[in-house]
């Protein structure tokens, strides 16, 4: 354990489904700064929204990255839409770095795709469906397509969202579905561009509990049968665990914990990922922890020294407050099966340091957990 934690500590982890082969999409140390200027009493500075990612998407599976609200989230799919540009850090799309040109920007937006939280505004409301979908199958096309070309490829991405039959929808306008079936229209719309990477951010949040399943079952079955990428932005770690294959937790800008979905959501290492479990009613989840809530997430302006979530942590030791903590394996798994950054997995670190009783009790249960999880 102990050589593999020093390992671990001069290694870069890169985040995201344990998958052999090139991954569809790579983010190497993704870190964004936004400069704010202040005004209405708040300060001047700057915002540290994500802090050196890294995070591998391959094909035929889903990441699901889970945090609050203001943990980073959006602008990291943002990063990898080239929305905006990081402020260090570097895109590879199959192995490749992705250029900043013009050409090369228009060519990664048909590769990368990203679905937002609102199909209520994403969809234009003075136009209906057909144009909707029309529009990015002619720009994609690199040539001029009949109308009998057009209407098949219009129906045939209505029947892979599964609007179906796709006559009925087709001459639709938006407010004439449900939110459900916009969101299938938006995802339909991203289609249109054949990508290899769908992102979508919080794509079921603003939909009513009882549709968000099908949505969801949606995404999984593109998953399946297209291939695809998917990376699933949730501030609920039940439907992460419930869609995708891999959970990256981000806390602060920061990734605090990673791996196999049902690893992390049955033994999570992370204080703040056992914070947030407790926090989801899930009844098919193994009873975590109950920690208290203590606190909101810090500021991103000026956020804590060390461990960005000591100052809510129950089990902080006062190495927290003061250094960062190293990405180590979760008990006997490699690397891309479940690390996190806790300084209670250093076993030497938590030897050396006085900590409270609860502390004990984490240290304990971080032991089992080394010790409970074989290989799955
Ligand atoms: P999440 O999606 O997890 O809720 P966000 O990525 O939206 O988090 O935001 C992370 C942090 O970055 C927040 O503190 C937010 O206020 C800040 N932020 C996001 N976009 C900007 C921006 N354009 N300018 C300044 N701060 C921003
Ligand atoms: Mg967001």
């Amino acid at each position: 354990m102990t050589d593999t934690a020093a390992g671990a500590r001069t290694e870069r982890v890169v985040h995201g489904p344990d998958r052999p082969g090139t991954p569809a999409l790579e983010a190497r140390s993704l870190t964004k700064h936004f400069k704010v200027h202040g005004g209405l009493g708040r300060g001047a500075g700057t915002v540290h929204a994500v802090e050196d990612v890294s995070l591998a998407l391959p094909r035929g599976t889903v990441t699901a990255v889970v945090g609050e609200s203001g943990s980073g989230k959006s602008t990291l799919a943002r990063l990898l839409t080239q929305l905006i540009t990081p402020t260090t850090g570097e895109l590879l799309l199959d192995g490749e770095p992705v250029r900043g040109d013009a050409r090369s920007r228009r060519a990664y937006t048909s590769r990368v795709h990203l679905v937002l939280q609102d199909p209520f505004s994403s969809l234009n409301a003075v136009h209906t469906v057909r144009y909707h979908l029309e529009r990015p199958l002619k720009l994609h096309a690199g040539r001029r397509l009949d109308r009998e070309e057009l209407d098949a490829r219009v129906l045939a991405l209505l029947e892979r969202v599964s609007l179906t039959p796709a006559e009925n929808y087709v001459d639709k306008y938006p407010h004439e579905l449900s939110g459900g079936q916009r969101q299938r229209v938006a995802i339909a719309r991203g289609l249109a561009v054949e990508p290899d990477v769908l992102l979508a951010d919080e794509p079921v949040s603003m939909l009513d509990v009882s549709i968000r399943l099908g949505v969801l079952n949606l995404l999984d079955e593109l998953r399946e049968r297209e291939q695809l990428a998917i990376l699933y932005v949730t501030h609920d770690i039940a439907s992460a665990r419930y869609l995708a294959d891999s959970i990256v937790v981000m806390y602060a800008g920061q990734i605090v914990e990673s791996g196999d979905a049902v690893r992390i959501t049955d033994a999570p290492a992370h204080p703040y990922t056992q914070l947030l479990l407790s926090a989801a009613p899930d009844p098919e989840r193994v009873e975590a922890p109950v920690l208290r809530g203590r606190g909101a997430p810090p500021s991103l302006v000026s956020p804590p020294s060390g461990c960005r979530f000591h100052p809510r942590c129950p089990f902080a030791m006062p190495v927290c407050s003061e250094q960062a903590p190293p990405t180590l394996p979760v008990g006997d798994a490699s690397s891309a099966q479940h690390v996190a950054a806790c300084w209670l997995l250093d076993p030497e670190r938590r030897a050396a340091e006085p900590h409270s009783e609860a502390g004990e009790e984490v240290s304990s249960q971080a032991a089992s957990s080394e010790t409970s999880a074989g290989p799955a």
